[in-house]
């Protein structure tokens, strides 16, 4: 894939940039590995003055930094400014946090262990790799940097090849706020020349957010050379809907489950579920809700939500579309591809969804929800649970028996109910199944790519 910035708006080529060479690409891992051991010589509050630092230029540029998100890959400007707003929250975060969640601990008493002093210590791997994808091209990325360079790590930033402006900024930001030069950089690289770093004795770690496939791809080098990983992959996330649920507020936030990101979030809700009492209440909502949305030019004050971010997206999904229409699915709202440039896709709904159809099993990057009728708290469970994926879900009841049967059965990384799945500094982020393994944000993401050490002294 050319790394470039295409606008998905108009299609157009806007600037093409020449991937790093081998040669470059080695001098990046190499100053990068050797930043390592000037970053072990700082203290937490060296790096959180730093990290507030990165965080408060990422404020002052949030206009021009969100336009790069927009223009890059299509969402509207107002998200793209949340989301910029969101990141610097998330750098303080860590740099608030990340003493306390990285301080020592004595989880026993020394003499029940035959020693005089014990302890757990929480100590840094080194430079660990980062495969972001586009959906969300400065959070996913700051997700990772944010703590990993709070616990002492170095970072190198493998971006999607259709946001080089984003990755370049990203990987000049926190040398700006002062961290060391070469302790956080970009490698423009396309996703084919990864598994090889991991190959590298220098690389320590690796996460990715992306697919299945690219997944699986790095997941497999990592394991050859005996190194951690952390994957956050695709999901198809269930939005169920019980009687005893505020039915208009579950429908308006369910059609914002749908098309947030023009569709293109992996903790976007996919297939809704929804108790036969109040199907056709919450269906007629919920499809005129989806059919009044605009999708328009992210820069304009009128548009709900923006074109998918590449035409191959837009492929992908149609041929979803097409794929259940043709074998008796029921389109509800949009499906149709409009004409003009631009990668843009009406916000869908398909009922009579049965198995034989693709999309009753993979994950649709786009607008398009598919729903379904349920007869209860067990089949909607057992429903929600028959899925490759288990990322998070979002449940609307207002009875607190069903609420909990369904936070504890249903097999996902999270269970929101009467809200919508949404990511937080505060708490854990991650999956079960093919949605990946390990987890970002909160104690726990930081936690990830440190050496938890035992010390034990008789
Ligand atoms: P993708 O093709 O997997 O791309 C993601 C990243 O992986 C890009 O940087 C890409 O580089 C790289 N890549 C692709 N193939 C690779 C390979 N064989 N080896 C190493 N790196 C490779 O994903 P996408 O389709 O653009 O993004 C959408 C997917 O990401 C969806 O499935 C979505 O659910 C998932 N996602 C998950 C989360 C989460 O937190 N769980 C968040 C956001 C998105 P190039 O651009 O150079 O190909």
């Amino acid at each position: 894939m050319a790394i470039a910035t295409i606008n998905p708006t108009t299609g157009v080529v806007e600037q093409e940039f020449t991937p790093h060479t081998d040669a470059e690409v080695e001098a990046i891992v190499a100053g990068t590995f050797a930043a390592n051991a000037v970053l072990a010589k700082t203290t937490f509050e060296q790096r959180a003055e730093w990290m507030r630092a990165a965080a408060d230029l990422l404020d002052a540029e949030l206009e021009t930094v969100a336009a790069l998100a927009s223009t890059e890959m299509g969402k509207t400007l107002d998200t793209a400014k949340y989301e910029v707003a969101k990141s610097a929250r998330g750098m303080r975060w860590y740099a608030d946090h990340a003493a306390e969640y990285l301080a020592d601990e004595h989880p026993v008493e020394a003499g029940d262990v035959g020693a005089s002093s014990v302890g757990l210590r929480y100590q840094p791997l080194g430079t660990v790799l980062a495969v972001m994808p586009w959906n969300y091209p400065f959070w996913q990325v700051i997700r990772f940097a944010a703590p990993a360079l709070m616990a002492g790590n170095t970072g190198l930033l493998k971006h999607a090849s259709s946001v080089p402006q984003c990755a370049i900024y990203l990987g000049e930001l926190f040398a700006r706020g002062g961290f060391p030069k070469e302790a956080f950089q970009t490698l423009l690289i396309e996703g084919g020349r990864v598994a090889p770093l991991l190959d590298d004795p220098r690389v320590r770690a690796v996460t990715l957010t992306g697919s299945v496939g690219a997944g699986a791809s790095v997941a497999a080098a990592a394991g050859r050379n005996i190194k951690k990983s952390v994957l956050e992959l695709g999901g198809a996330d269930v939005f169920v809907v019980m009687p005893s649920a505020d039915i208009a507020a579950a429908a308006t936030a369910g059609v914002n489950a749908r098309v947030q990101n023009s569709g293109q979030s992996c903790i976007a809700a996919k297939r809704y579920y929804v108790h036969t009492d109040v199907y056709d209440d919450f269906a007629e909502r919920f499809v005129a809700g989806m059919a009044a949305q605009r999708p328009g030019d992210p820069f304009g004050s009128e548009t709900d939500f923006g074109p998918l971010a590449t035409e191959q997206g837009r492929i992908d999904a149609h041929e979803l579309v097409e794929d259940a229409v043709a074998k008796g699915a029921t389109l509800l709202a949009g499906g149709v591809v409009p004409d003009g440039p631009g990668w843009f896709y009406p916000a869908t709904v398909l009922a009579d969804v049965t198995p034989e159809m693709r999309i009753f099993r993979e994950e649709c990057f786009g607008p398009v929800a598919t729903i379904f009728r349920v007869d209860g708290v067990e089949d909607a469970i057992a429903r929600s649970n028959d899925s490759d994926f288990g990322l998070s879900s979002s449940v609307w009841t207002n009875d607190d028996d069903e609420a909990e049967r369904f936070q504890d059965g249903i097999e996902a990384g999270g269970v929101f109910v009467n809200g919508l799945t949404a990511s937080f500094p505060q708490l854990p982020f991650g999956g079960i199944k093919q949605s990946g393994y390990g987890r970002e944000l909160s104690a726990l993401g930081i936690r990830e790519f440190t050496n938890i050490k035992t010390v034990w002294r008789k």
